[in-house]
């Protein structure tokens, strides 16, 4: 109880804050709702995909929405995903877990098990696939990967009593920000809402996925382009076609059209909303947490760019699809604290970026794909093996050599494939699994952290590659665009990929903002402290974050 009379004592210190200048206006019946006395009963964990530092900066002067509460809170704007492999499923598992792939093991989107059954065939990081049903195109859905336990099963754990909620348009969202003991669980698979196997569907479910479904049938009108788009609204030729000024249209039947627009979002928080009230979360005997990964800036990232009118738009629907969540909440009267980050940041497509003064963007040379490296390898080493020579899911990240060939045979095919990425002019850094197993856990200011610290942050033993390919800045991994699906991406070792804004905010909270770096291995201690949740010394990779901007500590004990 004493923790929170200092740190959220004043509606006031609102208003002081505003003067400061950093501040954006909180709206006045949140400001004068008195302050909350005691823990939150609610964790509200937004994940916005592919939100990076660099687009919050961009959009945050145009906000007049749900961003308008969260940067009147305690705002970061340099947040980390402090580690190389900057993926999706990387970076939710370290959202809510406090601790960084090198330890959650969760090392990329999909890796390689070369010893394992499965061979030199790819692992999805949330399928358990040990069910024969399982590959990772259509996988059994499963936590199972993950080494390490999520905020909400600390809290179930302290208190069986506490409800641990998660919804997404992406199955890994759902399951590293769940985790393995979640009471509901839902992700977007082929125009609706599912869970895991053997789990039955609730009412407001169905409520959620049938408006879904009649949207996507009967299609739907473009979007509103609001002024402050004007700038972005230009067309960039890319192919034979050209990008940067789409309104999502929805014509009738087109599922993907839904899944790759805002439409997905406000989808995903109608259903957030939809369980808040069918479970009573915030209402319960011990405080639960509904975490909500919105993937459609991701979509449209990857199928525009992330500099044009759609993600204009999209930022603008987004921002109104969260103060709609946060006006629900308020309107239950239900006490909760909010934290808003990404898994990763993102880089707009280098046709774009050609246009806007970047003085090198460029897409990847196909002689860095898995296959061109693999005879470039037998070439050089005279290796011939059955089935691959080197495998990997990208052309970034990890590369695994052959294990029908014996180990000094692996040895010298590792060594040329070092020598041949080494000498790459796209490549920035190689490392063998051996350097970086070598390598000790980096620490301090993950602004300051060699490349060689970032890809140590992501590699495990058993899952991280025999060598570790990190492309150089601005090198695009996607060889030839694919207009309206996937011109753009993210996975690389620099900041326009690691670095997030991180913005937390609880009713009569001090603003301020601090642009220092921090981690989003912090966001759990963090929020453990809040909580008033107790767990052993050395469960989390970060720190807490002393959410009072004044003289009290959110992180005493
Ligand atoms: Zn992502």
């Amino acid at each position: 109880m004493r923790r929170f009379a200092a740190p959220f004592a004043l509606a006031a210190s609102l208003a002081l804050g505003a003067c400061a200048g950093t501040a954006a206006k909180a709206p006045s019946s949140v400001a004068e709702a008195p302050a909350p006395k005691g823990p939150p009963r609610l964790v509200v964990a937004v994940s916005v995909d592919q939100f990076s530092a660099d687009t919050f900066a961009q959009f945050r002067q145009h906000y007049t929405g749900g961003f308008v509460r969260l940067t009147g809170g305690a705002v970061f704007p340099s947040g980390f995903q402090s580690h190389a492999a900057t993926e999706t499923c990387p970076g939710h598992s370290t959202l809510l877990t406090g601790t960084r792939p090198a330890r959650n093991g969760i090392v990329a989107n999909n890796w390689y098990e070369p010893d394992g059954p499965r061979g030199d065939k790819p692992i999805y990081c949330a399928e358990d696939e040990t069910d024969p049903a399982s590959s990772p195109r259509n996988p059994v859905v499963s936590p199972g990967h993950l080494k390490v336990p999520t905020l909400g099963e600390l809290m179930k754990s302290a208190d069986p009593a506490t409800r641990n909620v998660a919804v997404s348009a992406k199955d890994r969202a759902v399951m590293m920000m769940g985790g393995h003991k979640i009471d509901q669980a839902w992700w977007w698979k082929n125009g609706a809402f599912v869970t895991l196997k053997g789990r039955a569907s609730t009412p407001a479910v169905d409520k959620v996925n049938a408006a879904a479904a009649a949207t996507i049938k009967s299609g739907a009108p473009a979007l509103p382009i609001p002024a402050w788009c004007a700038a972005a609204d230009h067309a960039v030729a890319v192919g034979n076609t050209t990008l940067g000024t789409g309104r999502f249209v929805l014509e009738p039947g087109k599922e993907p059209q839904f899944r790759v627009s805002p439409r997905m979002d406000k989808a995903t928080v109608d259903l957030a909303i939809a369980l808040t009230d069918e479970m009573g979360l915030g209402q319960g005997s011990a405080p639960d947490v509904l975490s909500v990964s919105l993937s459609a800036t991701d979509y449209v990232g990857h199928a525009t760019g992330v500099a044009g009118a759609e993600m204009c738009i999209l930022q603008n629907q987004l921002d109104q699809d969260l103060g709609r969540l946060f006006a629900h909440l308020d309107a239950k009267g239900i006490d909760y604290v909010v934290v808003l980050s990404a898994d990763h940041g993102g880089l707009d497509m280098p046709e774009r970026m050609d246009q806007q003064a970047f003085p090198k963007a460029e897409r990847v040379d196909v002689s860095l794909m898995p296959e061109a490296l693999s005879k470039a390898v037998a070439a050089k080493t005279g290796i011939a093996v059955e089935g691959p020579l080197v495998f990997g899911d990208a052309p970034m990240g990890d590369l695994y050599v052959s294990r029908k060939i014996d180990a000094g045979q692996r040895a010298k095919a590792v060594a040329a494939l070092v020598g041949i990425l080494r000498a790459h002019p796209q490549a920035a850094a190689a490392f063998t699994g051996e350097e970086l197993a070598k390598t000790p856990l980096p620490s301090g200011n993950p602004q300051d952290w060699s490349l060689k610290d970032r890809a140590r942050a992501s590699w495990h033993p058993g899952r991280s590659g025999d060598v570790v390919l990190l492309l150089d800045r601005a090198v695009t991994p996607i060889p030839v665009a694919m207009p309206g699906a996937y011109v753009a991406t993210h996975g690389s070792a620099f900041d326009y990929d690691r670095r997030v804004p991180i913005l937390f905010w609880r009713r009569g909270m001090r603003n301020f903002e601090q642009p220092q770096p921090v981690e989003t291995v912090d966001i759990a201690p963090t929020l453990a402290a809040v909580l008033g949740l107790k767990v052993a010394d050395g469960t989390f990779d970060g720190r807490c974050l002393d959410l009072d901007g004044g003289s009290g500590n959110t992180c005493a004990q």
